[in-house]
């Protein structure tokens, strides 16, 4: 900790996957996360996910910490890493397995996607039929699900789930029509991002996640998660995506550029124009300032 006091009570994080170094898109969410936490006197908080190791490359955490202290944007407390959170994860799915509310499953991919009904919409996994939920049938466990069903009915749950963005306001989703009794420890042994995301952001206390438009339709399983274990649920605000030239989204995975950090104001500008703030001239630090201000009134 820097010693500041945070009387706002905000806590806010920026919790990218190292699995590339930060891009233009990933920046925008960056200074949002950064800019909503100062504008109400709170605190920003780094967290690496990195829970899914495969996709994780060593040493892009040390390149995402250099490119986000380029641009001044430093974590108010230690970074955290999903990685050393095993355990945490771990009691929170016993805890949902001892109330009933989650339960193996040993269907493959192909066996989920076989049983559609509806063609899948481009980028969207399958909706899980439901069939381990009533026993394996002798079959091996491969996974853990959550019994989307069995939370809701046990907190009295409405449905759809309703949520209000900061941003784009009411929204809502019906996650078992939508998208099924969702994994919670997956096949290959590693922790489903949804209950790593979750576990952590109770655990830091983050109170407002600010993070990329990208994100946005993970809300709903994250709150019905939050529910099922007794979690509070946090403000959400979700920041316009930066599209590729070809209309799709600026990522990692269709070839986005490292950000050119050798003029980071320039960087941050090109943020900032994204959020709807005018660009600035002269230092990083008062570039940033100037932003918050305006931030601040809204
Ligand atoms: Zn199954």
């Amino acid at each position: 900790m820097t010693g500041t006091s945070y009387p706002g009570k905000y806590v806010g994080r920026f919790a990218p996957s190292p699995t590339g170094p930060l891009h233009a898109g990933s920046l925008v969410a960056a200074l949002a996360s950064w800019l909503q936490a100062r504008a109400h006197g709170g605190q920003w908080l780094i967290r690496m996910e990195d829970v899914d190791t495969p996709r994780c490359i060593p040493g892009v955490d040390a390149i995402i910490l250099n490119q986000l202290a380029a641009c001044s944007l430093h974590s108010d407390g230690p970074i955290w890493r999903q990685s050393d959170r095993s355990t945490q994860y771990q009691a929170a799915l016993n805890h949902l397995v001892a109330q009933g509310l989650a339960y193996p499953c040993a269907c493959t991919r192909k066996e989920i996607e076989t049983a559609q009904t509806l063609p899948l919409a481009r980028h969207s996994a399958a909706v899980y039929p439901g069939t381990c939920r009533q026993g394996l049938c002798g079959k091996t466990a491969r996974a853990w699900r959550l019994n989307v069903g069995a939370v809701i009915d046990t907190f009295k749950l409405p449905v759809p789930t309703p949520w209000s963005d900061a941003l784009s306001g009411q929204q809502t989703q019906n996650v078992a029509a939508e998208v099924g009794d969702f994994v919670l420890l997956r096949a290959d042994g590693l922790w489903a991002y949804q209950l790593a995301v979750v576990v952590d952001d109770a655990a830091q206390g983050i109170t407002h996640v600010v993070r990329g438009a990208d994100l946005s339709d993970n809300t709903a399983r994250q709150i019905v998660l939050q529910k099922a274990l007794g979690l509070a649920t946090p403000v959400y605000r979700h920041t316009p995506l930066v599209m590729a030239a070809d209309g799709e989204k600026l990522s990692k995975q269709n070839g986005a550029q490292a950000l050119d950090l050798s003029n980071p104001l320039a960087a941050l500008n090109a943020a900032a124009l994204v959020l709807g703030l005018p660009a600035q001239s002269g230092s990083v630090a008062s570039a940033l300032a100037h932003w918050v201000q305006l931030t601040r009134q809204g």
